[in-house]
């Protein structure tokens, strides 16, 4: 590392490169995923704490690369929403989910499915109507369908937000708050929106038990879901410690390791009909 002046500028550029062509090879593999309609998605119950009765399911969108492995959308929904294909993608995993969960109604295993809805999909103008389309489609009543939007995709334009949960809400399904806690949010908005649920970060849920700051955070979260009326759901639960400490504040819906990882379809199904039923 002696060298400086021009190698170390050759460096730098070497790196930037590779960086932008494996975006670019991402971009493409993407690309055609959806074109092909290859995306997977996969389903993480959700669990009443208490009885550990599957309260729900979040659906997960996954790309297989060649060798079959999982390419992570944390790697891969940044560049779906930069590359105008957020839109095609979000309407795939829509269907997808609202399609595995009308099979789930009809397997006398009714459960509600939420689906992540990334920022530009939701400031763009068609949501609404794409999700009337695909409630159509899979004949899925509505009250199965949730949405989980994230805290910084609510606190853009205020009305325009108030406006649009309100047309969503009349469709007749749910709404939920991801990521509480993460974003900047201004806490009166959160009255006048009608939302459903609220879902507790991981990144506080982790170390709730060795830190107090993320305790009390957690334990603050849940007194405000609590107070406005709101199901409030604990992200990342992976040990029986949390479990305890989370139903100590008030916290009743949990989602984590400890319970299952993201399940294939057929998985989830199977696990389901195995399930405690409420
Ligand atoms: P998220 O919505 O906060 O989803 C929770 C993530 O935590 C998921 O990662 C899930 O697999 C993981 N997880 C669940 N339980 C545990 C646990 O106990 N410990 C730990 N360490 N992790 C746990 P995943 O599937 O990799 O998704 C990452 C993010 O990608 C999601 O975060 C969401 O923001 C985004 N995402 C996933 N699917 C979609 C999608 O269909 N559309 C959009 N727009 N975004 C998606
Ligand atoms: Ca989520
Ligand atoms: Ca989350
Ligand atoms: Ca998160």
């Amino acid at each position: 590392a002696k060298k400086e002046g021009r190698n170390h500028f050759c460096f730098f550029s070497g790196e930037l490169e590779e960086g932008l062509l494996q975006r670019h090879a991402l971009e493409l593999k993407l690309r055609h995923a959806i074109t092909n309609d290859e995306l997977v998605v996969v389903y993480q119950p959700k669990f009443n704490l208490h009885t550990r009765a599957i309260v729900g399911a979040e659906a997960l969108v996954r790309m297989v690369d060649e060798s079959g492995k999982f390419i992570s959308p944390v790697d891969f929904i940044p560049i779906a929403e930069e590359s105008n294909l957020i839109g095609a993608l979000g309407n795939q995993v829509l269907l997808k989910a609202c399609t595995e969960a009308a099979k789930w109604l009809i397997s006398g295993t009714p459960t509600c499915v939420s689906v992540n809805i990334s920022a530009s999909q939701f400031i763009g103008s068609k949501l609404e109507s794409e999700i009337a389309n695909v409630l159509n489609q899979s004949q899925l009543p509505p009250q199965y369908l949730e949405l989980e939007i994230t805290e910084t995709s609510l606190m853009g334009d205020i009305n325009e937000t108030q406006a649009k949960l309100v047309i969503l809400k009349k469709l007749g399904i749910n709404i939920s708050i991801d990521d509480f806690g993460t974003g900047y949010s201004s806490l009166s908005y959160l009255k006048t929106f009608d939302v459903d649920t609220m879902k507790v970060d991981m990144s506080f849920v982790k170390d709730m038990l060795n830190n107090k700051h993320d305790y009390e955070i957690v334990k603050t979260i849940i007194s405000l879901g609590q107070s406005l009326t709101l199901d409030v759901v604990a992200e990342g639960v992976e040990t029986e410690e949390q479990v305890i400490a989370l139903t100590d504040l008030g916290c009743t819906k949990g989602q984590g390791y400890l319970y299952s990882r993201p399940l294939s379809s057929d998985d989830f199904l199977t696990f389901l009909k195995n399930s405690v039923q409420q």
